[in-house]
């Protein structure tokens, strides 16, 4: 049996465990009181009263771009109404179902979704929080009562968190008045960062948890308020994470171009300090120059390649970025999947379909393509996080995953082959069996501990959401 008990609680030996120089054998993984890595000793024999994996051992992938409430809208879209459907007539049904969430509805969703992540084997998760007011806009008594509902979700559930209120300020480029259908989401940089703090008094920072911002969009700052959130923000938190969506739709990258006169990526590179703690999501339309700038940067692309197929948005120039030595990471967005596997998977397919060529972002040091985009996607989003999630390393928060080495797609095989199995291989139930986050065993077997109970309160906070 692996039951983890209290008192070996601190510690677990796995035969097999990816590090950060690969698959190695024989990994002892310590870890302290509040869920940090204190020490992996591969190469060593078990000790008599540690508690052994069930499989092979590989870090918890983050997850950095989630809007919560969208989970309750997957699937209710894939009809034509009109003829020509596409992200902004999907933005109009979201913005409808928006209008309709509760602090209930929404707390229940968000935990529904955070065991669906942990199950999937996402052990962090960034919330790109935007539902912040009453239907008519006005405040919560507390102003940040559904951001607080979010946290507590996450905290509830075990994943990890990055929370990033968003600051939503005008309806489109060149300040334009927001729509009536957006005024759960307006602040001003003042107002979003009061938010902020009032949720940092309620739910301190920890090993688990960490904030930043999210200016929405470029449609939806302008160049003065993001300029007064970010110093606000160094004021309180210095360094702290900044996400920005910033070129999903062509028609955006146009509206850019017409009233600033510039493309969006370029517009950000050219007029702030763009860094590592910058996750530009959906950085989708970039032209050669801004893919090798971006990547130069060193700030991380989110890519949400469930997502952006799933919203006709375009493909990333993947290849060229990656050789250009840019970062990257993967996130679930608008939940329409929850799987990092799939993620990495339709990044690496969407570049075979227009070359018609295989293996495509496999690298003369990285041959397996499934390895690289791994060891790659939880770099860049681990940093993405703001948090300490970055493998199994010392210092790193104590998330991994167990898989199942008697599943289809990896049994029998050699262990240069497992993440190949696991990434690109869809057989049947998901090869992760068991997942920890900050050293706690909080899927086992394919099941997380508060499943039953999360997803009966889901449905009936979707039941009232279809009514
Ligand atoms: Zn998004």
């Amino acid at each position: 049996m692996t039951q983890v008990t209290k008192q070996a609680s601190q510690s677990l030996f796995a035969e097999h465990a990816y590090l950060p120089d690969g698959w190695r054998r024989q990994v002892l993984l310590q870890w302290d009181a509040q869920g940090v890595l204190t020490s992996v000793t591969p190469d060593t024999a078990a000790p008599a009263d540690v508690a052994k994996a069930a499989g092979p051992v590989v870090p918890g992938m983050p997850n950095l771009h989630s809007h919560a409430f969208q989970r309750a809208m997957a699937g209710l879209t894939e009809y034509r109404a009109n003829a020509t459907d596409n992200f902004w007539s999907w933005r109009d049904l979201m913005y409808r179902f928006a209008a309709r969430i509760t602090p209930e509805g929404l707390a229940a969703i968000a935990q529904w979704l955070y065991i669906e992540m942990l199950k999937a084997g996402y052990t962090s998760v960034c919330e790109f929080h935007y539902v912040h007011h009453m239907p008519d806009g006005s405040r919560y008594g507390n102003a940040a009562e559904l951001a607080q509902r979010v946290v507590d979700a996450a905290q509830a559930s075990g994943i990890g968190m990055t929370m990033l209120p968003v600051l939503y300020q005008f309806g489109g480029f060149g300040a334009r008045a927001p729509r009536e259908d957006q005024r759960r989401f307006i602040n001003t940089p003042d107002s979003l960062l009061e938010m902020l703090n009032t949720l940092r008094g309620a739910r301190p920072e920890s090993s688990a948890l960490r904030y930043g911002v999210a200016p929405h969009s470029l449609r939806a700052v302008s160049q003065q308020s993001l300029r007064t959130l970010l110093e606000g923000l160094d004021a309180d938190l210095p360094g702290a994470p900044v996400h920005i969506h910033i070129a999903e739709q062509t028609a955006e990258v146009d509206a850019c171009l017409e009233t600033e006169g510039a493309r969006p990526v370029q517009w950000l590179l050219d007029r702030f300090h763009v860094d590592g703690r910058w996750c530009l999501v959906h950085a989708t339309h970039v032209n050669a120059e801004e893919t090798l700038a971006l990547a130069r940067s060193g700030a991380i692309a989110g890519l949400c390649l469930t997502t952006e197929a799933n919203l006709g948005d375009g493909i990333f120039p993947a290849q060229e970025y990656l050789d250009a030595q840019g970062r990257f990471g993967i996130g679930s967005d608008s939940h329409i999947g929850v799987d990092w596997r799939a993620e990495l998977r339709l990044l690496e397919y969407g570049q075979r379909l227009v070359r018609r060529q295989r293996n495509v972002l496999a690298s003369t040091d990285a041959t397996h393509v499934a390895d690289r985009l791994f060891d790659a996607a939880l770099d860049g989003g681990a940093r993405a996080t703001g948090r300490a999630v970055n493998g199994l390393r010392p210092g790193q928060r104590a998330d991994w995953l167990v898989l199942d080495a008697d599943h289809s797609s990896i049994a029998e095989h050699a262990s240069d082959a497992w993440l190949s199995g696991v990434v690109f291989c869809e057989h049947g139930e998901t090869p992760i069996r068991d997942v920890y986050t900050g050293g706690t065993k909080v899927v086992s077997e394919r099941k997380h501990r508060d499943e039953e109970r999360a997803y009966a309160q889901y449905r009936v906070a979707l039941a009232g959401l279809l009514k």
